[in-house]
């Protein structure tokens, strides 16, 4: 019988932790075999919604969920936590600016990366989903000096299931065969999907679509924009792609990429002239939550234009913040 894997989820009274926490409870993250015990996290008034949410986990009658708990202090939230996912953060108010939701993010993000600092496994894996998500990434792990920075990942594997479910369509090719797919930067419109080095069943997809029309007017903008498009059709955001795609990244980190190159944000090292620290979506492998950066890949005027749009914008966002973290 293995010992149960602690695992914190905030916003968790949301959408996508709505999506989120039945298949974390369900095994999907860590297989039907590793007992998990959840705890969630979300603001003092959310406390009965949560509890709700509480009362559903029980009525599916998990049998990998080993127990779980409410609370709206992240302390609590995060004791010993070996997993956690940062779901919950400000939506952007009407009238609201950019620098006044990254204002209002930082102040959470540096709350709980301190909390974290304290309380959690000192081998913990954190994925930040909330929006600016790299940015928030930057400030809990920032926030959190006794953590070493691979304990921090923000999510772009939306954006790099987006863009593989796009580019299999248009190849005409099974999703599942696609290799060597990266998106670079921020989880944002900005974010570069690129599938100069994609491969499927050994033959490289460039190849297959030969379409750069294609690519830059189609392609990059379709899967930037594909947040809005599901809203605009849903009349919602897209909760349940985005923890599928959060369920996505962190199995592959804990678990393993099995060899496979996944697109995660993470601390730079300096590749790739991007200044460290900075959550940069890059291409990696990942085993048992080690990773490892796929470096030297080569950039050519297109890319290194698209590459520069998205690192520009998250040093300004690191900028905006610079004074919080003071
Ligand atoms: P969601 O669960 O829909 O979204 C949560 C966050 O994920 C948002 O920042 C959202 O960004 C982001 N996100 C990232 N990718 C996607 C995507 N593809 N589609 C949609 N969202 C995406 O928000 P809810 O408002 O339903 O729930 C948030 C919960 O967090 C609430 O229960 C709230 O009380 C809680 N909260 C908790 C805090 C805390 O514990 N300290 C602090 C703040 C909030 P975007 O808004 O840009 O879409």
């Amino acid at each position: 019988e293995k010992s149960p894997v602690r695992i914190a989820v905030t916003g968790a009274a949301g959408q996508i932790a709505y999506a989120l926490v039945f298949r974390i409870a369900s095994g999907a993250l860590l297989g039907p075999d590793q007992p998990v015990v959840l705890t969630l996290l979300d603001l003092p008034q959310m406390q009965g919604a949560l509890k709700g949410v509480m009362m559903e986990l029980e009525d599916c009658a998990f049998p990998t969920l080993a127990g779980m708990a409410a609370t709206d202090d992240p302390k609590v939230a995060f004791r010993d936590a070996d997993i956690a996912f940062l779901v919950g953060a400000r939506p952007r108010g009407k009238g609201m600016e950019r620098k006044d939701l990254l204002g209002a993010n930082a102040e959470i993000f540096t709350v709980q990366g301190r909390a974290l600092n304290e309380a959690a496994s000192r081998d913990v894996r954190v994925l930040v989903v909330g929006n600016p998500a790299n940015t928030n990434a930057y400030i809990a792990m920032k926030s959190a000096p006794d953590l070493s920075p691979a304990c921090f990942s923000a999510m772009i594997r939306l954006d790099h299931n987006r863009a593989a479910s796009m580019l299999a369509g248009k190849a005409g090719i099974d999703v599942g065969t696609i290799e060597k797919l990266v998106v670079w930067g921020n989880h944002s419109p900005t974010m570069y999907p690129d599938y100069r080095f994609a491969e499927s069943g050994g033959r490289k997809l460039a190849a297959m679509i030969d379409d750069e029309a294609w690519n830059r007017e189609v392609f990059i903008p379709t899967v930037g924009k594909r947040g809005a498009a599901v809203i605009e059709a849903r009349g919602a955001s897209s909760a349940a792609s985005a923890a599928n795609a959060a369920i996505d990244q962190m199995r592959d980190w804990v678990v393993g990429s099995h060899g496979k190159w996944v697109s995660m944000a993470i601390a730079s090292d300096g590749s790739y002239g991007v200044p460290e620290d900075i959550m940069f979506g890059v291409p990696v492998t990942a085993e048992r939550g080690v990773v490892t950066r796929i470096s030297g890949l080569a950039m050519d005027e297109f890319a290194t234009e698209r590459f520069a749009i998205t690192l520009n914008e998250l040093k300004e966002e690191r900028d905006a913040v610079a004074h919080l973290l003071a």
